[in-house]
């Protein structure tokens, strides 16, 4: 049996061409700091990947510097930008959250999104320069946040802006000039690049410094030979994904019709951030009293991988902490899995993931009887 995959926020399946531009560039080898021919063509795969990132993002190729994930570009914006207090809203990432132990945490409303009435009241009191970070769209309920009011306020504070982009780029537009941030963190394989790749996006001028310390490489930025097939495979992923956003944003009917039969199974099952903007693909929704982690069991048996909470943080058994920070009670907040659809799902994908669902259901339900 085929297994059918619906957690594409966790990681997306490479892209063949990806797959392809991978293998041959491995296979040519080469050094991109190597100033023979085989260094240059291995430097010319770089470059020709940043241009297509920056093109992702609508940002010149000279403010791309690859990093070894978004979690080092997060790190690398939130520990070497030179400011000395730090607001992070609930939501974020664990790269977000941990960088800095001593940031204040800024609440986010019941919809998800920031509470930007909080941040600015944080801010007025703000007695240091300061980094406020906001993510574009959240790994777990898929809601857009308001990244350009955020910058607006921040702006006012004289506070630099970091957005956390990872699951919003190639999924929804992105231009970081309209976002008006300082810095941006992006990550490969969450658009069928390869694991281990990421950006960080700078403003011209930016103050951030290098995280990894060493040679030359990335301008001075990022020390260290760079994963040369890995950044031309996710060029080659940022090209497609850019001539795609339709087709993502088509999702949002599949996803729709996903919740719309699942009510019908179960009109008491929730979605979280339903009121909010969100990504087109994402669904963080439960199933009245089964637990997480018996449904991401029973979905795999059933040949259907979804996700309890986010990857990085699988075994933990709590409440997801996006969720808690929205105000969801625990007992309900451990019943919600998320479904994340992608480039690949068809119909007949949601109509295995809802016959199985209401099996599961119904035969819990019984159980329970
Ligand atoms: N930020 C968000 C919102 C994510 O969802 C993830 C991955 O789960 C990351 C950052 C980390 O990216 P990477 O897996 O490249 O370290």
């Amino acid at each position: 049996m085929k297994t059918v995959y619906f957690d594409y926020n966790a990681s997306a399946p490479a892209w063949p061409e990806v797959v392809e531009t991978v293998a041959e560039t491995l296979r040519r080898g080469g050094n991109a700091s190597s100033v023979h021919g085989p260094g240059r063509a291995a430097r010319a795969a770089v470059e020709r990947a940043r241009g297509a990132v920056a093109g992702l993002v609508d940002v010149e190729a000279t403010q791309v510097v690859f990093t070894g994930s978004g979690t080092e570009a997060n790190n690398q914006a939130l520990k070497c930008c030179g400011r000395e207090r730090f607001f992070v809203f609930a939501i974020e990432h664990e790269s977000v959250l941990t960088p800095r132990p001593d940031a204040t945490v800024v609440p986010v409303l019941a919809d998800g999104t920031a509470d930007l009435a909080a941040l600015e009241a944080l801010l007025a009191n703000a007695d240091a320069p300061s980094m406020v970070a906001l993510m574009l769209a959240n790994n777990e309920t898929g809601v857009i946040q308001p990244v350009a009011e955020a910058v607006r306020i921040a702006r006012q504070h004289g506070a630099l802006v970091h957005c956390d982009a990872v699951q919003a780029a190639g999924k929804i537009p992105v231009d970081f000039d309209a976002l008006g941030v300082d810095s941006m963190a992006l990550s490969a394989h969450k658009i069928g690049g390869s694991q281990g790749v990421g950006a960080l996006i700078l403003r011209d001028g930016s103050p951030i410094g290098r995280f990894v310390d060493g040679g030359g490489q990335e301008r001075g930025l990022r020390a260290g030979t760079e994963n040369v097939a890995g950044i031309a495979g996710f060029g080659a992923a940022a090209d497609i994904v850019s001539g795609r956003l339709d087709d993502f944003a088509a999702l949002a009917a599949l996803r729709d019709e996903m919740v719309r039969r699942i009510r019908e199974i179960a009109p008491g099952s929730s979605v979280f951030g339903e009121s909010a903007p969100r990504l087109p693909n994402t669904a963080k929704l439960t199933m009245p009293g089964v637990d997480s982690d018996t449904q991401v069991m029973a979905m795999d048996l059933a040949g259907l991988a979804i996700s309890a909470g986010s990857a990085c943080s699988a075994g933990k058994v709590s409440a997801p902490y996006v969720l808690t920070a929205m105000g969801v009670p625990d007992a309900e907040a451990i019943t919600a899995v998320r479904v994340s659809l992608g480039w690949n799902t068809t119909g007949a994908d949601i109509d295995r993931l809802v016959a199985a669902w209401e099996d599961l259901y119904r035969r819990a339900g019984e159980k329970a009887a």
